[in-house]
């Protein structure tokens, strides 16, 4: 009996979407069917880039993803930065470059993203079927069968596009691994990265909520540091964001999750090093002999910053009060009268600080997952399973993560365009 479908793809965010338009624009003439468990489509792509969906980066490279570069450039190399921007011009999206290299639509709505992709399905008679949440794939001899809620379809290729677990509530509960895994795949170990981090209740960053500046964030895991990276930092009410914490936050995140000694400590002078920050700070007692550590942190650092880290210093112990002085070390005295270790104690704070992070903030705010499918488990050229011919695997299912910036769309938009168009044109 022939199957009821040509093509299944399951789970129509970027990356399903992406497979769909492109085995369908390959032949026009197949039957693709997009399976979702969501009842109205695109939640992630709508919530993207802070509700304008930062599509692509006008800079993409293997170093900007974690895993094996080399599968992951032949599979960037497939599908670039600009075949995206040509893609979305073609669907009368124009695309706009930031200065950090972050590409967003011209009208600032992730809305015309999704309406685009929606419209190009319509357009190409992609059969879009929502509120069908898969729950489990069958292979017989000649086609695939696939449980769904709403009874069995088959299908003689099926494209998985499930997501990994990052906002669950959009759909993507890490529930096509399940079915990945019956299938004979392997998932590796799977965490929230481009996750915020939640700090010790009473540590100091409550009183700096809202403040944002530049800083670099150093993982150390047994005592090897094994991430370092500079960019701007968010206080907030929880603990740490912006794009810095998110990038560094999938390294913390796996020491801890293996239960190693991990710790995140941050230099508020991120292109000093110790010696120069302590340098800095002895020229500058020469110079202005009644300059107060207070004064000059604030010439650096955000007033609020600064006032906050000389509280943190007086309470912690690292400035001695003086008895004229309240509770205020760091406004009343001044950097000539600070000892060398203390002066080389505060360097220690301004350079290292160690923060007390607890944990991540969780699958709910984290944007993508860090695990998956290990990429030697498919053929890069056309992204079909080695395990089960006919079934092929795309975007965050994948054990590939990429950095802040539009890198995770655009493994999206290139694997789905891989195993779209090989399908499209093997049948
Ligand atoms: C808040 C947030 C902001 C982000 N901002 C950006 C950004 O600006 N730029 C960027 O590059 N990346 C961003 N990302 C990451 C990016 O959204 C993802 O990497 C990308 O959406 C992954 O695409 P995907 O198609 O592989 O998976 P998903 O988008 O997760 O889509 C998977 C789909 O599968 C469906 N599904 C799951 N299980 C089943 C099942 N059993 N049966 C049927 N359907 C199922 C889900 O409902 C969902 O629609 C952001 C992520 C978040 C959470």
């Amino acid at each position: 009996m022939p199957a009821d479908i040509q093509i299944a793809i399951v789970g129509a965010g970027a990356a399903g979407l992406a497979a769909a338009i492109f085995a369908s624009e390959a032949r026009p003439d197949l039957h693709v069917v997009l399976f979702d468990s969501a009842r109205s489509l695109g939640a992630k792509i709508l919530v993207s880039g802070g509700g304008r969906c930062n599509v692509t980066n006008v800079d993409v490279a293997s170093k900007d993803f974690h895993a094996p570069s080399r599968i992951v450039s032949r599979i960037l190399q497939r599908f670039t930065e600009r075949d995206t921007v040509q893609w979305f011009e073609s669907m009368g999206v124009s695309l706009k470059q930031e200065s950090t290299g972050k590409m967003f639509p011209v009208s600032n709505k992730a809305r015309t993203v999704l309406q685009a992709l929606l419209h190009r399905c319509e357009k190409l008679g992609v059969e879009i079927r929502t509120h069908h949440r898969i729950q489990g794939v069958r292979k017989t001899h000649n086609h695939f069968a696939l449980q769904t809620d709403k009874g069995i379809f088959t299908a003689q290729h099926i494209i998985m596009a499930t997501g990994g677990r990052s906002l669950p509530k959009s759909g993507s509960d890490g529930s096509g691994w399940n079915i990945m895994h019956h299938l004979g795949h392997t998932i590796t170990e799977c965490d929230p990265a481009l996750v915020p981090l939640v700090l010790s209740e009473g540590f100091f960053h409550q009183d700096l909520s809202g403040t944002s500046h530049e800083a670099t964030l150093t993982t150390t895991i047994d005592g090897k540091v094994t991430d370092r990276r500079t960019g701007s930092l968010l206080w907030t009410h929880f603990g740490i964001s912006g794009p810095v914490t998110m990038d560094a936050s999938r390294f913390w995140v796996k020491g801890h999750t293996q239960g190693a000694d991990t710790t995140l400590s941050m230099s508020f002078f991120p292109t000093q090093s110790f010696e120069e920050v302590d340098r800095w700070l002895v020229h500058e007692a020469a110079h202005d002999r009644q300059t107060s550590l207070m004064a000059l942190l604030s010439k650096h650092l955000p007033h609020r910053v600064a006032k906050t880290l000389c509280a943190y210093l007086t309470m912690n112990g690292t400035l001695p009060v003086p008895p004229h002085a309240a509770n205020n070390a760091c406004s009343a005295v001044s950097l000539r009268q600070l000892s060398r270790t203390t002066r080389r104690r505060v360097t220690h704070v301004l350079t290292g600080l160690c923060l007390p992070v607890e944990r991540a903030r969780g699958w709910n705010f984290a944007e993508v997952t860090a695990g998956g499918i290990p990429l030697h488990e498919v053929n890069v050229n056309s992204m079909e399973s080695r395990k089960v011919p006919g079934l092929y695997v795309v975007g965050e299912m994948l054990d590939c993560d990429g950095r802040i910036g539009g890198f995770n769309f655009q493994w999206a938009w290139a694997t789905g365009y891989i195993a779209g168009s090989k399908v499209g044109r093997g049948l």
